[in-house]
C-alpha cells in the first residue's frame, strides 16, 4: 500500500534540507505524495512541486501556522489551499514580522544568561525563510552550551523557560480562517502538542471546528499507539478528517525520517482523497 507524508520542514522554515533532498528521500522511502509544511511559510512550494514532477511524487500545497489557543502555541496545518493568494501572502509576511521581532530578544536574554551568541549566528544558521528557534538551538549546539535541540528547549528556549520570549500570535480560530479564505483544509497539527487531552482535547477541537477546522493529525512521527488511537477516536466522534506525517526536520530531529517517522510510520494514501474532496477549488 502506498504511503504518504503530510508534515514535512525544509531549508525555508527550520528544517536542513532543501525541498529537492526531501523529496529525494521521500522517493527513496516510497512515498506517492507529500505536503512540505514549513512554518508560516509558502516559498519551498514551487520547487518542491519541480522536483516531485521528476521523480513522480504529488506536491499538495501545505504549511504549518503557529497561533494560540487559549495561551498555549498551538499549530495549524494547511492542506490544498491556494499558495499564490495575495491575501494570504499578507497575513503570512506579518507572521515573518512577529517572528523578526521575537527572535533577538531571545539572544538577549540568553546573552544576559551568560550565553555568548549573536543574531547574525542565528541568521546565519537559518539562511534565509522563516527563522525559529530551532535554528538558536543549533547554534547553542555549535557552540558547545548544550549537546542537542532538544536540550536547548529544555534548558532555555521552551514556553516557560527562562529564554522565552512570548510572539505575537493570531489566535487558533483566525489560522483555521485564513486557509479556509485561501480554499484550504485547516487542521490540528500533532495534538499532544497542546497538552491537552480526553475531555479538555475534545473542548478545544470541538470549539476550533466551529471555526472552520476540518481535521486532526492523527498518525505523527512521534505519537504512541495509545495517542494515536485517541486521535483517532476523536476524529471519529467529531467527524474531523484524519491526516498524517512524519515532522521530519533532518538535523533538529535526527530520529526523525520522511515517510517512516521513527521507523514505524505509515500513513496510508487513502486519507488523501478525502482531503482534495474538502477543498474549496
Ligand atoms: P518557533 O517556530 O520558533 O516558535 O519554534 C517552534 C519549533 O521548535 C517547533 O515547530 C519545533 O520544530 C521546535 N520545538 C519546539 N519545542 C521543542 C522541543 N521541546 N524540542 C525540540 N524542538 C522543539
Ligand atoms: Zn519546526
Ligand atoms: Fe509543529
Ligand atoms: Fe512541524
Amino acid at each position: 500500500m502506498p504511503r504518504i507524508d503530510l508534515h514535512l520542514h525544509t531549508t525555508y522554515s527550520d528544517g536542513s534540507h532543501f525541498p529537492a533532498e526531501v523529496i529525494q528521500f521521500a522517493h527513496e522511502a516510497g512515498v506517492t505524495a507529500l505536503a512540505i509544511t514549513d512554518h508560516d511559510i509558502v516559498k519551498g512550494i514551487p520547487e518542491a512541486m519541480e522536483a516531485g514532477a521528476t521523480v513522480g511524487i504529488e506536491i499538495i500545497p501545505g504549511i504549518e501556522l503557529s497561533s494560540r489557543f487559549d495561551g498555549r502555541e498551538t499549530h495549524i496545518l494547511g492542506y490544498f489551499f491556494d499558495w499564490q493568494d495575495p491575501t494570504l501572502h499578507t497575513r503570512l509576511t506579518h507572521q515573518q514580522a512577529s517572528r523578526h521581532e521575537r527572535n533577538p530578544r531571545i539572544v538577549e536574554k540568553l546573552n544576559h544568561l551568560g550565553l555568548e551568541l549573536s543574531y547574525e549566528d542565528v541568521t546565519a544558521k537559518a539562511g534565509g525563510g522563516s527563522i525559529g528557534r530551532p535554528h538558536i538551538a543549533g547554534v547553542l549546539v555549535d557552540k558547545g552550551y548544550v549537546n542537542s535541540t532538544k536540550e536547548a528547549f529544555d534548558r532555555y528556549l521552551a514556553e516557560g523557560g527562562p529564554a522565552y520570549v512570548l510572539r505575537e500570535l493570531p489566535d487558533s480560530r483566525e489560522a483555521i480562517a485564513w486557509i479556509r479564505e485561501a480554499g484550504g483544509v485547516p487542521v490540528l497539527a500533532h495534538p499532544h502538542w497542546t497538552r491537552r487531552k480526553g475531555q479538555e482535547l475534545e473542548v478545544m477541537c470541538s470549539t476550533l471546528k466551529e471555526a472552520g477546522l476540518m481535521g486532526i493529525e492523527v498518525f505523527y512521527g512521534t505519537h504512541t499507539k495509545r495517542q494515536t488511537s485517541e486521535y483517532l477516536e476523536l476524529a471519529r466522534k467529531l467527524d474531523l478528517l484524519m491526516t498524517g506525517g512524519s515532522d521530519f526536520h533532518g538535523a533538529a530531529k535526527p530520529d526523525i525520517q520522511v515517510g517512516r517517522g521513527r521507523g514505524d510510520l505509515k500513513v496510508t494514501d487513502k486519507l488523501l482523497e478525502p482531503l482534495r474532496k474538502a477543498a474549496r477549488h
